[in-house]
């Protein structure tokens, strides 16, 4: 998959780039107020939601063809580029046509193969960029086909949007961040550009902050976060937007990290720490080697007395004991969990087959 950097994107591509605007542009007045206050917060992108995929019907769904007009004065006064969400044909074709300068698929479009072909396809022959956001389920290969349709039709200016996975138990966030998940996606496609969209992950301002520090920690290329000029009455996502003043407070106490640094004394201490971790890692390789062969010892003597493999008393021991020990040690319940779910699954398996061999 050809992937261009974000340099090509027409904007100043200092790390972070930050796009903003409201959730759905509702007005011209709202659309260029909040675009001015943006501006004058050095964003350089502007977003709006033209077209808004509402969970229930009745709702406020945008304003339509319309909007893209507000856009495009947005454009015009301020330089700013702008962005919207598109979910089908007719939306691609009515955003090129007025200007759009950027366009997003969103979370419930990309899981839609079908919406994504049909959307790829108006775009063959385009040079635009175009970001697709995770799809609302944690399915990256689902993510990475949506990649390979919009690639597949010719577009190198790809973006990824990790904006969170909707799930059934009520949690802290709207939408559970998997930094895991997009640290993978970083792994498989490494040229592509990665945004955090923290407001949709959050549901609430009072989240925001936190989230675009965790995601700017983990080398994230860029943050979208709404915007509203007057957030209480917007008419979706009013508890997660901010004034554009407010949104510059945050952005402004935001830590930007290096990605790296020339610094001698950092590069000396690092590589020390490093080589630290790797004999760890090594005698950690060490331990799980003899663990597993005494699980093989253990499973030749289930098999000689014919007992079977799985003992789930045992196993509700190692890890209540695991746990309490390793919250003295102050590790985590879930690395524990984990850690120990993954030594025992291999366990069983290793017995298994000495049981049926
Ligand atoms: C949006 O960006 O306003 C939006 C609808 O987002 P998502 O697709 O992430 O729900
Ligand atoms: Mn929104």
């Amino acid at each position: 998959m050809k992937i261009d950097s974000i340099n090509t994107w027409g904007v100043d591509a200092t790390r972070p780039l930050i796009m903003a605007g409201p959730c759905s542009a509702e007005s011209e007045e709202q659309v260029l107020e909040t675009a001015r206050g943006l501006k004058e917060q050095g964003i350089q992108i502007f977003r709006a939601g033209i077209w808004k995929p509402r969970t229930r019907p009745n709702c406020f769904e945008g304003v339509g063809f319309e909007g893209l007009q507000w856009l495009k004065k947005v454009k015009q006064e301020t330089g700013m580029l702008t962005a919207t969400e598109v979910a089908c044909q007719k939306h691609v074709n009515e955003a090129l046509k007025m200007g759009v300068d950027i366009l997003w698929i969103g979370a419930r479009t990309s899981v839609n193969p079908f919406a994504v072909q049909e959307i790829a396809d108006e775009l063959r022959g385009v040079d635009i960029p175009v970001l697709i956001k995770n799809p609302i389920n944690p399915d990256l290969e689902l993510w990475i086909g949506a990649f390979e349709r919009i690639a597949g039709v010719g577009i190198t200016k790809l973006g990824a949007i990790h904006r969170g996975f909707s799930s059934f138990e009520k949690i802290k966030y709207r939408n559970a961040p998997q930094w895991q998940l997009a640290l993978e996606l970083r792994r498989r496609l490494p040229e592509l550009p990665i945004i955090c969209d923290p407001s949709h992950m959050a549901g609430k301002r009072e989240y925001i902050k936190e989230l675009s520090q965790k995601a700017l920690d983990l080398g994230v290329n860029g943050l979208m976060i709404e915007s509203h000029c007057n957030p209480d009455v917007a008419l979706s996502d009013s508890k997660q937007q901010f004034t554009p003043t407010d949104l510059g407070t945050v952005l402004r106490e935001l830590v930007i990290r290096h990605t790296d640094t020339d610094n001698a004394d950092y590069n000396e201490i690092m590589s020390e720490l490093r080589a630290k971790i790797d004999v760890l890692d090594d005698m950690l390789l060490d331990t799980l080697q003899k663990r597993m062969n005494i699980c093989r010892e253990i499973g030749q003597t289930k098999k000689d007395n014919n007992v079977q493999v799985f003992q789930s008393s045992r196993w509700d021991k190692i890890i209540t004991d695991m746990q309490t020990r390793g919250a003295e040690k102050g590790l985590s319940n879930e690395l524990i969990e984990k850690t120990f779910k993954a030594i025992h699954q291999e366990s069983i398996n290793i017995q298994t087959e000495i049981v049926n061999s």
